[in-house]
């Protein structure tokens, strides 16, 4: 096992991190920018390096000045949590380089299911249903009509190096495709510094169903079943739950073992997401994979009881998976309801600045991963996520009325919050019902 790890990340993550190296006797090296310089968090860790100022390109994501502080802590791991550098191949080679054991899959496997394009394929050779759509990356427009019109409108335009919900452009006709395909080449070049883009059928009504899976490096893989996470504001997540609500049991082992046979096929060592779209009929389509931890990991956890963190960390150092699949039982119901610095009555538009008061929710069933307290600044400059509230219970009902208990307890001032907006959503009749569309916060926030 490892003596030390360095955490190339910040906030809530870096937080779960230095908790999960804790609890297996692991010391913790964390790095910041200037920005995050005197967060309490930090203090929790073994040691912090500062690596730089505010702006991410000359901190988080600067691979060279990370590197540097891991040889100076003299680590034998990096855990680069998610965002920032957590999906780039060429940083998970710089580790291999350097001999320090990076704890997500190997540069190869990330490569292939990495990229949107490569993952389809690997998808297809591992029999996942994908979308109908272009065979690889589109290389001029004629293409992209020609396989549009054989699939049939609307298609959506995909950057194959695209994330975060970025980038994505629906086209109704041939006309919009035209027009949009070179924009979005050139957009995305720009924000992922690859152009290559793709077609895809578009489902108009769909759910977001991801499957959570954990590979080793002798070749065993497992799934600890799914999450839906539906909700989304502009293709970004707000909750998720876990296990879906509604979803068939056939349906549910048929996702799952594929997720797990796509991951066991690449050779994939480290904690995956799978991510599928579902129609009404529940026929699942996939997405595409997410080589790293995910933000919505909790709400599996709390129904497996499996330390997702912990296993990263395991299967990095080169231990066989533990768990067998029939030992991984689902038990109740979670829920997680990210709690953003934002203004949901002002378009969410940001709302950083010092918490005069943080005081989070606490009792039976309630989980805070947040960094947050009172005191605390939130800086301007990352993403809006302050912490996720997870609730556990016995059932559905039970995690509802708990996490509407939970959102009420939660004081937070004088910034604004997406509190309000969970609380309302907690009491919609369509979403208590569950098995809501991907459309549906946009349609009640029009
Ligand atoms: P990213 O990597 O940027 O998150 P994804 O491919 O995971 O992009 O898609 C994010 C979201 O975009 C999905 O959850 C869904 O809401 C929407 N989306 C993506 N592809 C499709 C599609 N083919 N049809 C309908 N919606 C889609």
């Amino acid at each position: 096992m490892f003596t030390r790890i360095l955490i190339a990340n910040r906030g809530e993550i870096a937080l779960r991190i230095i908790r999960a190296c804790r609890e297996l006797g692991i010391e913790s090296v964390c790095v910041y920018s200037t920005a995050d310089a005197g967060a309490p968090y930090l203090k929790l860790a073994d040691q912090s390096i500062c690596i730089g100022p505010g702006p991410a390109k000359d901190s988080y994501l600067n691979i060279s000045r990370i590197i540097s502080a891991a040889e100076v802590a003299n680590v034998d791991a990096i855990h680069p949590g998610y965002g920032f550098l957590s999906e780039r191949a060429d940083f998970a080679q710089v580790c291999r380089d350097c001999k320090i054991e990076f704890i997500g899959p190997s540069p190869e496997a990330m490569a292939r299911l990495g990229d949107k394009v490569a993952c389809k394929r690997a998808a297809k050779e591992a029999r996942v249903p994908v979308f109908p759509g272009s065979e690889g990356a589109i290389e001029d427009e004629d293409e992209a009509v020609t396989v549009a019109a054989k699939i049939g409108y609307p298609v959506i335009i995909k950057a194959s190096a695209g994330g975060g919900g970025r980038g994505m452009r629906v086209c109704h006709n041939e006309a919009a495709l035209r027009t949009n395909l070179k924009n979005a080449a050139q957009e995305a070049l720009a924000a992922f510094g690859n152009g290559a883009v793709f077609i895809e059928k578009y489902l108009e009504s769909a759910r977001h169903i991801e499957v959570q899976v954990l590979g080793d490096k002798h070749g065993h893989a497992i799934y600890l079943y799914e999450r839906d996470c539906s909700v989304q504001r502009r293709h970004q997540k707000l909750i998720e739950e876990a296990p879906a609500p509604g979803l068939d049991s056939r349906k549910r082992e048929q996702v799952c073992a594929s997720a797990a046979r796509l991951i066991k096929d690449a050779n994939y060592a480290g904690a995956a997401t799978v991510e599928f779209l579902m129609d009404e009929k529940q026929n699942f389509y996939m997405l595409e994979v997410n080589t790293r931890v995910q933000v919505e990991h909790p709400v599996t956890e709390m129904i497996t009881g499996i330390d997702i963190v912990k296993e990263m960390i395991k299967i990095a150092a080169g231990e066989p998976l533990a768990i067998k699949q029939r030992d991984v039982k689902v038990n109740g119901h979670a829920i997680e309801c990210r709690i953003n610095a934002e203004d949901p009555g002002a378009n969410f538009r940001p709302s950083p600045g010092k918490l005069t008061r943080f005081e989070p929710p606490g009792g039976p069933g309630v989980r805070m991963d947040t960094h947050a307290v009172t005191g605390y600044t939130v800086p301007p400059n990352y993403d809006s996520m302050i912490g996720k509230l997870i609730v556990h219970a016995e059932d559905r009902k039970a995690a509802l009325a708990r996490a509407t208990r939970a959102l009420r307890e939660f004081k937070v001032e004088p910034i604004k919050t997406t509190i309000p907006l969970h609380l309302r959503l907690m009491e919609n009749s369509s979403f208590k019902e569950g098995g809501v569309d991907i459309h549906f916060l946009e349609r009640l926030l029009k």
